[in-house]
């Protein structure tokens, strides 16, 4: 077994149970993509059971804290049962849950969500992709699933030097699925979809928007970055008279149109932009446009904290331009998916934005990741979905 011997002090974070070590933490010692290795302080006392990654500045992400633990499949089939087990307890209300989240699951860069019968899985580090079918088969075996699909497309795979894999892994069969989420019918590819298929972090939050709109009465409603409609599908069923939705991506509408159609919508309530959602927001101002509920779901602007001064501007001006558009007595649930902007800074944003937009504005409730995306207390890095429901003021 290969060590990895860290330089004085910087045992801290792992001390912490924080399971990742960095380059610059590491004094000496090498290892292969993914092999297992003992990480120790600098005195030679064990610290961790770690993946090692030779490419990337996370060098080494644990498995383990415990040194008497064995690093093998057993140790992989035990851990994954724990993260299915946990979801079962949990009772979600949606046939698409997310099985296995990364670092918070205790099986660093591994993304295992279930549509149905299907398993559709991410292997984003060196130490998930070596235990790739040791994980596979565990996976098929517990959930007794027949088919799973791998998504290793992510960015993170770059960083991690490995390259871009997508296919059926164990079985076969459709990609084109469909997702029952509170009774709604969702259609979705996870072949062609953005991450697995499928937004599943913000299950709980399109409910929260379908409950605002039903208990407020909102009428106008403007759904920006609105992927396959989710957020669409759950405004229209809560009564909305008509939502506006905005997505850069071509397919993606598509698949919203498609999902109205699925629940038996009116299309006559729906309007579809193929536009950048900065510019329309610009314009709806200039023509001066108003709505009663706003949706800004956008994509990861700030994926690490050297991103956020950039990405905080951002989301500043989204969300001046978001709080413009609303009528007085209507909600703006906005979000942010960036890791690199924490809970606080998220409302400083939202509050500036606030004064800017020269609109006196209260938040009504907060919002996080559904509970099958939980955050390990040990790792806040795994909180990166934030929320606020902010009512201007009528
Ligand atoms: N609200 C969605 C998820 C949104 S993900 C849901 O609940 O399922 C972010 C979306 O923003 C993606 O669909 C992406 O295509 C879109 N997007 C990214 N940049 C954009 C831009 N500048 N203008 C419009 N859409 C954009």
């Amino acid at each position: 077994m290969k060590s990895i011997r860290l330089k004085p002090g910087k045992d801290r974070s792992l001390h912490r149970r924080h399971p990742w070590v960095f380059d610059g933490a590491i004094a000496k010692g090498r290892a292969d993509a993914g092999e297992t290795v003992r990480v120790e302080d600098a005195e030679s006392q064990f610290l961790a059971w770690g993946a090692f990654s030779p490419d990337s500045r996370i060098r080494v992400r644990a498995w383990s804290f415990d040194a008497q633990q064995r690093i093998d499949a057993a140790f992989f089939r035990a851990t994954l049962a724990r993260a299915i087990a946990l979801r079962e307890r949990l009772a979600i209300a949606s046939n698409g849950v997310r099985l296995v989240h990364g670092e918070s699951d205790g099986l660093p860069g591994l993304i295992v969500d279930r549509y149905g019968d299907t398993l559709v899985a991410q292997f984003g580090s060196c130490g998930v992709e070596r235990w790739k079918d040791t994980i596979a088969d565990a996976l098929i075996e517990l959930t007794g699933c027949p088919r799973l699909y791998e998504r290793s497309d992510t960015s993170s795979r770059e960083l991690e030097g490995l390259p871009q894999v997508t296919g059926w892994l164990r079985g076969d069969g459709p990609t084109a699925l469909e997702l029952h989420e509170h009774g709604w019918r969702l259609g979705l590819d996870i072949a062609l979809g953005h991450k697995t298929g499928y937004y599943l972090d913000q299950r709980d939050s399109r409910l929260a928007c379908h409950e605002y709109v039903r208990r407020l009465g909102l009428g106008e409603v403007l759904n920006c970055f609105s992927y396959t409609g989710g957020f669409a599908v759950a405004a229209l069923a809560g009564g909305a008279s008509h939502v506006t939705s905005i997505d850069s991506s071509g397919p993606a509408l598509e698949q919203a149109r498609a999902n109205l159609a699925l629940n038996g919508l009116d299309p006559a309530r729906a309007t579809f932009l193929d536009a950048d959602v900065n510019a329309s927001l610009r314009r709806f101002l200039a023509e001066g446009r108003q709505f009663d509920a706003i949706v800004l779901d956008p994509p990861k602007l700030a994926p690490t904290v050297a991103h956020a001064e950039r990405a905080a501007r951002a989301y500043k001006d989204l969300n001046r331009l978001g709080l413009k558009l609303l009528r007085p007595g209507g909600v703006l649930l906005t979000f942010s998916c960036s890791g690199g902007i924490g809970v606080e800074l998220f409302h400083k944003i939202v509050a500036s934005a606030g004064l800017d937009a020269g609109v006196d504005a209260a938040i009504l409730q907060r919002l996080g990741g559904a509970p099958d995306h939980p955050t390990d207390l040990t790792f806040p890095e795994g909180e990166y979905l934030k929320g606020l429901v902010v009512m201007r003021k009528p």
